[in-house]
């Protein structure tokens, strides 16, 4: 290894000894090519790579960086937990401090337990709404992502996406049977599911803003007639927020669309809205949210923010549902991590900060990194449509996604994604790096500012005539 590595040498040393060279597998380039850059540092915005090049920053870490890298705050309360000892397996004060702070903002979520990463909750929500309902079937929407669990992997999105893969190998026949798959936004391929199976369904999991197959906005009432349906059969409705809980608002997606009928403008207008303030009050734990919520899942999942860029996630709900786990319930689940104290420092001090300004903030940006490439695209008659849940956003692109939308995951698919490769590299030699597939949504800090913007505006022309060449 010479004493300056590139990425290059960087790649192949680690390719000889890690799977892919990577711990997950969007991280590898695999559907842009070339070389990943190893990153040495992040501050705001920007990432450094091991050759000395700075980029400005919209993966975020995938979510987490909602602030921008290495907040100042953050890191203080990681350093001060980090001195009083690193994990303990044992309760702290702390676990309880970050669940009034989640139930505060979110106030369906009467109960929350703290596991380590997004796949544990949903497994978790999985098996509470079996034990729950006595049921064994489970309905997720083809091109979301819950995680890597044996039973979620089912046409799912994200690196499963971007590899154009079905599901995973070495997940058991009798085990995938247990998943129903249905397209996304179809409330009749719902009802008809339920009509022929409800009685064995335990729970629909579904992301409530999917931002893993691209940004595909739920069609205004889609998660209230999950609502409908689930509640009809007795079944559960689980909310994966674990991408845009604490991202897209104080209160996730549901603050945003169930409490102020917020999604349902939004799906029709092209730009990010504001965000309304937090639906429970930043005090005490409100229950009004009853009588003003259009609709509200049974269990929620959260990750990403939640853990400021710790390794933290959580599952959360009606309190009935939730007491069901071990050690007052038959539902086993247990973490020598759960609860890490650097980790639960981090959360907390993230949600401390993340006020209304920092979510009114990200979607300014957000809507303005949308337009300004979105009118560089037109410039080179490249068709294509931007398309928003709050804050999130990507571009699908073609002359379909442009006229009509991208509603599901096969029109997601459908869409003209052999342009993405260029046009990314294209950004990052100028200096910006984008999630690397089309698949995933392109992640806004409240640290994007103007010089970050002006960048993305002089890079933005020759990505735009690189798509338009493909
Ligand atoms: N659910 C959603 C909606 C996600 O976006 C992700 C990760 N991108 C997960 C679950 C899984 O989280 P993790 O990678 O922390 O296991």
């Amino acid at each position: 290894m010479p004493s300056t590595p590139t990425n290059a040498d960087l790649f192949a040393a680690a390719r000889s000894v890690i799977p892919g060279g990577v711990d997950s597998p969007v991280r590898a380039f695999g559907s842009v090519g070339g070389v990943p850059a190893f990153i040495t540092g992040a501050r705001g915005a920007r990432v450094v790579d091991a050759e000395g090049r700075e980029y400005v920053d919209l993966v975020g870490s995938w979510g987490p960086a909602l602030l921008g890298h290495a907040h100042p705050e953050v890191v203080v309360a990681v350093q001060a937990a980090a001195a009083r000892g690193l994990s303990f397996g044992a309760p702290t004060a702390a676990e309880t401090e970050l669940a009034e702070a989640v139930r505060r903002r979110v106030p369906p979520v009467e109960r929350l337990r703290l596991v380590s990463t997004g796949t544990e909750a949903t497994m978790t929500a999985v098996r509470l709404a079996r034990g729950f309902t006595g049921r064994d079937l489970v309905v997720k929407f083809a091109g979301c992502y819950h995680g890597h669990s044996d039973g979620l992997l089912s046409a799912a999105g994200s690196g499963v996406a971007t590899g154009g893969l079905p599901g995973s190998a070495g997940v058991p026949q009798a085990v995938a049977a247990q998943t129903l798959v249905l397209p996304y936004n179809d409330v009749s391929a719902l009802e008809e599911c339920f009509a022929a199976r409800g009685k064995e369904i335990a729970a629909v999991i579904t992301e409530p803003a999917p931002a893993n197959m691209g940004v595909v906005p739920p069609a205004p009432g889609f998660n209230a007639a999950i609502r409908r349906v689930t509640a009809a059969y007795g079944a559960l409705m689980i909310a994966d927020e674990v991408l845009s809980g604490f991202r897209v608002g104080p209160a996730g997606f549901w603050g945003l669309e169930a409490v102020d009928g917020w999604a349902a403008e939004a799906a029709e207008s092209k730009h990010a809205q504001p965000t309304p303030s937090w639906p429970g009050g930043p005090d005490g734990h409100d229950t009004s949210w009853r009588e003003r919520a259009a609709w509200a899942p049974d269990l929620f999942t959260f990750g990403k923010v939640i853990g400021g860029g710790m390794p933290l996630a959580a599952v959360g709900g009606r309190a009935e549902v939730m007491d069901l786990l071990a050690p007052l319930g038959p539902v086993y689940q247990a973490g020598t991590l759960s609860g890490n104290p650097l980790a639960t420092a981090a959360g907390l001090a993230t949600l401390a900060l993340a006020d209304d300004a920092v979510y009114t903030t990200v979607a300014r940006r957000a809507a303005q990194i949308g337009q300004i490439v979105s009118a560089t695209l037109n410039e080179q008659g490249v068709p294509h449509r931007v398309q928003y849940s709050g804050s999130l956003f990507s571009i699908m692109f073609g002359p379909a996604a442009a006229a009509e939308g991208v509603r599901d995951y096969a029109a997601a698919r459908a869409q003209e994604a052999w342009r993405f490769a260029p046009f990314f590299h294209a950004f990052l030699d100028a200096g910006v790096a984008l999630p690397p597939s089309v698949f995933e949504a392109w992640f806004v800090s409240a640290a994007h500012g103007d010089a970050e913007v002006e960048r993305i505006a002089a890079a933005a022309p020759a990505a735009a005539r690189a798509a338009a060449k493909a």
